[in-house]
Order: C-alpha cells, then sequence, then structure tokens
C-alpha cells in the first residue's frame, strides 16, 4: 500500500479537466454488487497510490479518458428508472470531488441515495490536507467506504461488503442502516448492445472485452 499521497505531479492532468466535468474509467446502469440495491456506477479515472493488488490498474492515470460534463452523467444516471442510487468508485473519487459532489446533489434531489468508495480514510478526508471539495462530496453521501485495498488484509468471503479487513462502511443515512446487503466476492457481467462485457464485483474488479 502506497503512503498518504502528498500532493503529486501524476495528478496534473486534473488541471485540463473543465469545471464542471469529469474524466470517467467506465460507467453501468443497474449494478447490485457496487452498493444497496439496484444503482449506477461511476468508475473514475486516476489514482496515486497504486496499491499492491489493485483491482483496476488500468484506472491509475489522471490522463483525459472519458470526460463528460455533470449534466450529462446526472441526465444518465436518472435516464435508467430501475438505479436506485448511484456508486462512486475509481480510481480515487475524492480527487475529482467538486463535481462527483454537483452530481451527487442533483440525483439526490430526484430521491437517489449516494455512495462512495475511497482510498483515503475518513479521517483523511476531514484534514486541511484532503483534495479541494472533499467535505461536500462528504456532506452529500449516504455511505462511504474507506481506506485503500490492502492486499495481505484481503477478505474473500460471500458476505463481506468489504474487501481488505482495514476498510470501513460509514453510513450516514440511517434509513440505510440495514441496506448493507453487498458482498465484494460476487461478479456482474454487463453485455452492452454493441458485444462487450464489463465485469464487475468480483474483488471490484471492472473490465472491458472486446
Ligand atoms: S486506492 Fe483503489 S484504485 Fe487506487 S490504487 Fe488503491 S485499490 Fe487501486
Amino acid at each position: 500500500m502506497a503512503a498518504f499521497p502528498p500532493a503529486s505531479p501524476l495528478l496534473s492532468p486534473l488541471a485540463s479537466i473543465l469545471p464542471e466535468h469529469l474524466n470517467l474509467m467506465g460507467y453501468v446502469d443497474r449494478s447490485e454488487v457496487n452498493g444497496p440495491d439496484c444503482r449506477a456506477v461511476v468508475w473514475v479515472q486516476g489514482c496515486c497510490r497504486q496499491c499492491s493488488g489493485c483491482f483496476n490498474p488500468q484506472s491509475w492515470s489522471f490522463a483525459p479518458n472519458q470526460i463528460i460534463s455533470v449534466e450529462a452523467l446526472v441526465n444518465r444516471i436518472l435516464r435508467e428508472p430501475r438505479n436506485q442510487g448511484v456508486t462512486f468508485s475509481g480510481g480515487e473519487p475524492f480527487w475529482q470531488a467538486v463535481a462527483l459532489a454537483e452530481v451527487a446533489r442533483q440525483v439526490k434531489a430526484q430521491g437517489l441515495s449516494v455512495m462512495s468508495f475511497s482510498g483515503f480514510t475518513w479521517e483523511q478526508l476531514q484534514a486541511e490536507s484532503a483534495p479541494v471539495g472533499s467535505q461536500a462530496l462528504l456532506a452529500q453521501l449516504d455511505i462511504l467506504v474507506d481506506g485503500p485495498y490492502v492486499e495481505s488484509l484481503a477478505i474473500h468471503e460471500a458476505t463481506s461488503p468489504v474487501s481488505s479487513q482495514n476498510q470501513r462502511v460509514h453510513v450516514f443515512n440511517p434509513a440505510l442502516k440495514n441496506a448493507i446487503n453487498w458482498a465484494s466476492d460476487q461478479m456482474e457481467v454487463h453485455i452492452f448492445p454493441d458485444g462487450s462485457r464489463l465485469f464487475t464485483g468480483y474483488r471490484g474488479q471492472v473490465g472491458l472485452f472486446d
């Protein structure tokens, strides 16, 4: 596991992302293995921790990948009526916290729940050194799963909502107290109209295949 990351030159491409836009690695509707119930999942692009055993090393680069406006992303999430919430994953969502907080605010106004994974701990996200916008995003969250994946502490149990023992599930919305019903060792396969496939859920892995 990498230490708490200092300001890194790896982050510099973030400056090229326009305000109210996001740089994504992937997106899927109707996932049931990335949080309570049926939800959209937004995988952001960019993480500088480089954890050993990371499930999504293709998410590490901050170079522009799929650029989308906040407005377009909100519309995409709301367009699927079976999405009861949205989960932010990555990559590190909190490096794009300003735009994600606005996405969260708008979908919550339509009755959806919002959850985020983060390699930062909840305490780090409240520190002055936290990424810009962290407080705004935290204020919108119903659930936060915090802490990086630590390979030596990996959990492979069908009922665990986290992937390694150091990670914690913070439920900020009491209405979701009994909704911790997803498991880190389940896998989903999404098949898209063009024939491409996305695997998600098993140890958090996500991949696109032709
Ligand atoms: S924090 Fe998550 S995305 Fe980032 S390197 Fe660690 S496991 Fe991978």
